[in-house]
């Protein structure tokens, strides 16, 4: 299965962090990256008053299920210290999926296409690099539509 992640840090040398999560899912041996987007700098969603933040997608071919690849980033981000405080806080990484082909769920603990990637303009333009023209399974609206249809997604 084809999975898009976004990777996000604000603290600690935020780049360096995108890169260092980078590298450990390399090493990764049931994880192959494929592709990846630009590097941009974001001003920080939701709870606005913290450091901008990075972020990146990668787009990796994996054969594990959807669960197992949660538990392998969550440990991930365990291991490079992701201490987490309050929702939305800063943190020193952060890797979420984003969606996975035409695939779609919703249990307690993951929700793929992720719940509020339609919503976030930064998530969409990224993905717009790499998937322009792939449908959400729920919203059946293209990359390029979704981002379209937000405030400011047409420029
Ligand atoms: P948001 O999900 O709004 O971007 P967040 O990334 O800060 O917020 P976290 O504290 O990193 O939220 O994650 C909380 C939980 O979200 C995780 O423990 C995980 O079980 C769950 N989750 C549900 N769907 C996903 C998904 N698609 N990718 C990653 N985590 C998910
Ligand atoms: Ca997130
Ligand atoms: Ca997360």
């Amino acid at each position: 299965m084809i999975y898009h992640l976004l990777l996000g840090s604000n603290l600690d040398d935020p780049a360096g962090r995108i890169a260092e999560a980078i590298q450990r899912l390399v090493a990764i041996p049931e994880i192959n990256i494929l592709r990846q987007s630009s590097l941009v700098q974001t001003k920080a969603y939701g709870k606005i008053d913290q450091p901008d933040f990075w972020n990146q997608i990668l787009e990796i071919e994996c054969g594990l299920s959807p669960e197992r690849l949660l538990d392998i980033l969550l440990e991930t981000e365990a291991g490079m210290g992701r201490i987490r405080t309050e929702k939305w806080g800063p943190r020193r990484i952060d890797i979420d999926i984003l969606l996975a082909e035409d695939y779609s769920c919703q249990t307690d603990n993951l929700t793929i296409p992720h719940y509020d990637m339609h919503n976030r303009e930064f998530a969409l333009r990224l993905l717009c690099e790499l998937i322009p023209d792939w449908v959400h399974p729920i919203l059946n609206k293209t990359t390029r539509e979704l981002l379209r249809s937000l405030p400011g997604g047409n420029t």
